[in-house]
């Protein structure tokens, strides 16, 4: 997954960027560029229109329990199998008393 990021010590606030976001995610104030994230349709029309390099495409690294989610969710079966023969064998063990 990528966002679009702005460096506001760059930014010289021409509002190039605003004019060309399809979605008004890009406002100018006191001469900086912001983005509101919950706006922005990561649609990559911004990318490369900044001339001075304050606007990039940065890459976002997927927290890594995000990526091992089926892992998880094998151990989680795991846990629940071994509580229910853990109960069985308590049940058992109750019998043989
Ligand atoms: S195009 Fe670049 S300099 Fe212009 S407002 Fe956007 S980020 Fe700032
Ligand atoms: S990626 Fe698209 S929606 Fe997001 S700020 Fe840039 S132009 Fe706007």
């Amino acid at each position: 997954m990528w966002i679009p990021v702005i460096d506001v010590l760059i930014c010289k606030g021409c509002g190039d960027c605003a004019q060309a976001c399809p979605d008004n995610a890009i406002t100018v104030v006191d001469k900086k560029a912001a983005i509101d994230y919950n706006g922005c349709t990561c649609c990559g029309v911004c990318n490369n229109i900044c001339r001075v390099g304050a606007l990039a495409i940065k890459t976002l690294e997927m927290p890594p329990i995000l990526n091992e989610g089926v892992q998880l969710t094998t151990l989680k079966n795991e846990v629940k199998q071994l509580k229910q023969d853990l109960k069985e064998m308590r049940k058992d063990m109750r019998r043989l008393r």
